[in-house]
């Protein structure tokens, strides 16, 4: 063999070795761990069969069976460590939409992997889910949940409470609506929420709209200095399975831009 032959083979091989490096991605599959977030909201998501027709036709409740009669719970991607990000589905019950987005990336990352520190609550409100409710029933006061996050003691009270305890930097509140177009919506309130926002809207065709309103989890994150949006898509009137691709691309966008995926979009 000659030295022109041997380089060649040294580079050949390097380039190989490093290529296989960079193509594979972690297994995270072991690090998502999971707790009880609140107690006091479980249900059966699967009594919805908006909900349980999508899951078992897309073999969605494999790797998670999503047993919520005990409460809601939060899965944790990551070690606790870089940047914190929460991802909530489910707040109103009757959207299933969101929450079926929200279980679809759950599975997107179990597969793909991520950087930093990833909680995602799929079901913030099963009982509601159960019942294709928006509207929480707590000890027969009913009320629109995301207009009472500043409230101790609601439901999405204790989601913005473990969002400022965990330090979450940024918040994805993942909603369903009437009315929306057809490519989706991303709600913003600051600067950074408003880039953020346009990004998206760049990629997906998206359409962008700034509405701060008390007592929403975006509204109440962002004033506790979290980095907040919500996303929509048509509820009523394009089914489930178009609806969900669609915010599901916006979702993964949102994740591209803050750099927390391996993968560009
Ligand atoms: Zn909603």
């Amino acid at each position: 063999m000659n030295f022109k032959t041997l380089i060649f083979l040294i580079l050949t091989f390097s380039v190989i070795f490093v290529g296989s490096i960079s193509i594979t991605p972690p297994d995270y599959a072991t690090h998502i761990y999971k707790q009880t977030l609140d107690a006091q909201v479980g249900g059966n998501i699967h009594a919805n069969p908006l909900i349980e027709n999508y899951l078992e036709k897309n073999s969605l409740d494999t790797a998670f069976d999503f047993n919520l009669e005990k409460g809601s719970q939060v899965y944790r991607l990551g070690n606790g460590k870089g940047k914190k990000i929460l991802i909530c589905g489910g707040i109103h019950g009757d959207e299933v939409q969101g929450p079926l987005t929200v279980v679809s990336i759950l599975y997107y990352l179990k597969s793909h992997g991520n950087k930093g520190t990833i909680y995602i609550i799929p079901f913030a409100i099963p009982i509601d889910t159960e019942k294709n409710t928006r509207y929480y029933n707590q000890s027969g006061d009913v009320y629109d949940p995301n207009r009472k996050a500043d409230i101790p003691g609601t439901p999405v009270n204790k989601i913005l409470k473990f969002a400022v305890s965990h330090k979450i930097n940024y918040l994805i509140d993942v909603h369903s609506g009437i009315g929306v177009k057809e490519e989706g919506m991303v709600y913003y309130g600051n600067s950074f929420e408003e880039n953020w926002a346009k990004n998206i809207q760049n990629s997906t065709g998206c359409a962008i709209k700034t509405n701060p309103a008390n007592g929403t989890l975006r509204s109440e994150a962002s004033k506790r200095n979290i980095n907040a949006i919500t996303l929509e898509v048509e509820k009523i009137n394009q089914g489930v399975d178009v609806p969900v691709q669609t915010e599901l691309n916006i979702l993964k966008r949102a994740c591209a831009y803050l750099k927390i995926t391996y993968y560009k979009f």
